[in-house]
């Protein structure tokens, strides 16, 4: 669910300076800080091709689904280029029940073409067929930053913030053109590549992101329980600073391995996010900075307002130690490898298991609409669900689909993501 309408007074859902100046001098004052580039849409591509993709695209192996449907790696012909090939099934009509509205590409498409920034994926290219669309990504090879902090046996605070600097300075340049992602999670922090020294942060997925023109409210229902802002639950109006929470939870899971609001329920979760209550336990932060919690401190807010935008955090003395002293202690301090080695298991098994369940349920809704064709079946190997089969595609996009038919029903809000957490998360 989404609206978006008038309001009078929209300014503090924007990107504040740290000394209280207007959010359009602050690009200008941060430009070197954010990378800002003067092209704002991306130049090599104008509008959706509608050949097939295939005459232009050698469609190579899977490297990932999402709710939308696949993620194919493929290789340019024309210039022997590799990319990933996001093929999104569109909804045949309003009335449908598979495949994701067109407008909602559109306006995955629209955001991406706006954003050029080297910790940003790039969009390349897009086919639009009656019955698809294929975005074609900057190829991202080196996985998931989570996966590659928990093959380590031990980073330093230093360290981290490396991958954070970089997280924030994507975010902000975003935030600068008024883009929220609205589902910043581990899932979407990818590396560019791993085997380097010094691996670059890519932020994914823009399919919840939003741009939030002056003078209108954004409101919605969208994203994970544990990184979601209190804002989001309270259906209130939402923008960067909705960002800035989730960047908060991230960073307090990469120093800790604990997620901040994680209940034993995602009832219990929503309940701790709207609280604002979490703490940090000597036993588990004993190795963290103080410097560290007072960052995480100033973005888990209650109020938007409140919170660090993306370019104070770049300039907040954890990140950049303003003395000698500052810079040891974050180098003296570390992550709790232990903790979040386990966190990561948890997680990833967590999204095998969700994958399964969303599986399951197609299968059952398939068999009650439709006893008689039971001719695919649902393959899970090992810990992860291998979705050969095309019924995985398809159960990918109803899981989306679900949460789109629960928005078309005139329910409150807080029952709806109450009813999407329990059947989503
Ligand atoms: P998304 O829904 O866009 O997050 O895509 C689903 C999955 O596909 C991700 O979790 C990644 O594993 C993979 N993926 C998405 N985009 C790319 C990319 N540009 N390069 C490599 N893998 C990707």
């Amino acid at each position: 669910m989404a609206e978006s309408g008038r309001a009078p007074d929209p300014a503090n859902m924007g990107v504040r300076s740290p000394n209280g100046g207007s959010k359009s001098s602050q690009g200008e004052e941060y430009e070197d800080i954010i990378h800002l580039e003067d092209e704002v849409f991306n130049p090599n591509m104008t509008s959706f091709k509608h050949e097939n993709v295939e005459d232009l695209y050698e469609l190579l192996e899977k490297l990932g689904s999402g709710h939308f449907g696949e993620v194919k790696k493929c290789k340019e012909k024309s210039t022997g280029t590799y990319y990933a090939g996001k093929f999104i099934k569109t909804r045949k009509c309003k009335g449908s029940r598979l495949g994701l509205d067109r407008d909602q590409v559109e306006r995955e498409v629209f955001i991406l073409q706006q954003l050029e920034h080297p910790n940003i994926m790039r969009l390349h290219d897009v086919f639009a067929s009656k019955a698809e669309m294929v975005l074609i990504l900057e190829l991202i090879r080196g996985g998931e930053l989570f996966d590659f902090i928990a093959e380590k046996e031990a980073l330093s605070e230093e360290d981290a913030i490396e991958f954070l600097e970089q997280i924030l300075k994507g975010v902000a340049y975003m935030h600068t053109r008024s883009i929220a992602h609205f589902d910043l999670k581990p899932e979407n922090i990818m590396l560019l590549q791993k085997d380097v020294p010094h691996p670059k942060i890519k932020i994914i997925d823009f399919g919840l992101a939003q741009k939030i023109e002056d003078g209108t409210v954004f409101k919605s229902l969208c994203g994970t329980p544990q990184y979601i802002a209190p804002e989001v639950i309270n259906y209130e109006p939402l923008g960067p600073p909705t960002d800035m929470w989730s960047i908060g939870v991230i960073t307090y899971i990469l120093l800790s391995g604990l997620s901040p609001f994680q209940g034993e329920t995602d009832q219990e979760t929503l309940t701790n996010v709207v609280a604002g209550s979490y703490e940090f336990d000597d036993r588990i932060f004993k190795q963290t900075s103080e410097l560290a919690k007072d960052f995480i401190r100033q973005l888990l807010l209650k109020d938007p307002r409140d919170r660090m935008t993306a370019v104070e955090c770049l300039i907040h003395p954890w990140i950049k130690p303003l003395n000698r002293k500052q810079a040891v202690n974050r180098s003296r301090s570390s992550i709790n490898m232990k903790n979040f080695k386990k966190f990561n298991a948890r997680r990833k098994w967590k999204l095998s298991y969700n994958m399964v369940s969303a599986c399951n349920r197609l299968c059952r809704m398939k068999l009650l609409c439709n006893p008689m064709k039971d001719e695919e079946e649902l393959f899970y190997s090992g810990d992860l669900l291998r979705p050969t089969s095309p019924l995985t595609e398809r159960s990918n996009k109803t899981r989306r689909q679900c949460e789109s038919d629960q928005e078309d029903e005139k329910t409150k809000p807080v029952t709806l993501l109450r009813r999407r957490l329990s059947s989503c998360s």
